[in-house]
């Protein structure tokens, strides 16, 4: 049966939010261009590198010291949030500037840092196995989380959320997922909710989310759902193609994560919190990142200094 004109226009309307969503995410390619509507470095806060710092009682920080540098577990491809430029190999947005303040506040040059991206189920392995020094990256702290890793912070309060095609009608909360094809990352904790508590959706996870985002824009899953602040960022990139549905329904705070029981660290990098917080710098970064999709900056949650583990 040959095609109908709407079917045709509506493919290549996806082909050409494909090709945008490509273009925004690579940055538009250029080495060191700023991605579309991205932060400009201008903007960001510098990070003064604490002098004759010393943190001996943490096993981390005293092999980063001999190392000579952090290495820091992050996402590279949430925009606004930890993006890689594929030609600069650079990475931006609100988590990495949180990256460089507690590298700073550590006592090593933020431009020294070692990004290495982490996907949302390998985090607690690679804090586990010594992979990475700390992880910054939509990190959810939660018991079952603190059992096996450490949580500094939290530094930024989400909550999960949808993320559908403009065309959908639909779906406006998570009650109407019933027998809707609904894509999330594995090991994440919407994947868990949707789960748990909305067994009749059809449940698809891959890695990434940019990968669900793929699949909404080709029409091979009808909703992507993690945190609100993340899939902003996919739909301020594409505002013709998606939009975010509803309200957040659950909580979802921010932590850095470090290795279980290196309380000295976890500590510290509270402490780090607390100090860019009343210093203005959390304020100058959200504005030259994560505000870049459209919410004001927030208050940030109280930091959960909780005994030693
Ligand atoms: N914040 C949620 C989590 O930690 C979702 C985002 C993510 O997968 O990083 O699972």
């Amino acid at each position: 049966m040959p095609h109908s004109h709407s079917t045709r226009l509506r493919r290549a309307l996806v082909a050409l939010a494909l090709a945008a969503l490509a273009l925004a995410l690579a940055g538009c390619g250029r080495a060191g261009s700023p991605p579309v509507k991205g932060p400009k470095g201008s903007e960001l806060p510098q990070y003064p590198v604490a002098k004759n710092f010393r943190l001996p009682d943490s096993p981390t920080w005293t092999q980063a010291k001999r190392r000579g540098h952090l290495v820091i577990g992050v996402k590279e491809d949430q925009p606004y949030l930890g993006e890689k430029d594929p030609a600069s190999g650079l990475y931006t947005g609100f988590d990495i500037e949180i990256a460089k303040m507690m590298s700073a506040a550590l006592g090593f040059p933020p431009s020294t840092i070692q990004f290495k991206t982490i996907a949302s189920a390998n985090r607690e392995t690679a804090l586990q196995n010594g992979q990475i020094d700390l992880y910054v990256g939509t990190y959810t702290i939660n018991a079952k989380r603190k059992k096996l890793v450490g949580f500094a912070g939290p530094y930024y309060m989400a909550g999960q959320s949808l993320l559908v095609r403009t065309d959908e009608n639909d779906i406006k909360g998570p009650q109407d997922l019933a027998g809707k094809r609904v894509c999330s990352a594995a090991g994440s904790t919407p994947y868990q909710r949707i789960q748990a508590e909305y067994p009749k959706a059809v449940l698809v996870a891959y890695d990434t989310y940019s990968v669900c985002v793929d699949n909404l824009l080709t029409y091979q899953v009808d909703a992507v759902t993690t945190d609100d602040a993340i899939l902003l960022g996919y739909a301020a990139k594409v505002p013709d193609e998606l939009k975010v549905v509803g309200k957040p329904f659950s909580e979802e705070p921010y932590g850095i994560g470090v290795p279980r029981g290196d309380n000295a660290l976890r500590l510290a990098l509270d402490d780090a919190l607390a100090a860019n917080e009343k210093n203005g710098n959390w304020k100058k970064a959200y504005d030259a990142t994560l505000g870049l999709s459209g919410v004001p900056a927030p208050e940030p949650p109280p930091i959960d200094r909780y005994p030693a583990t």
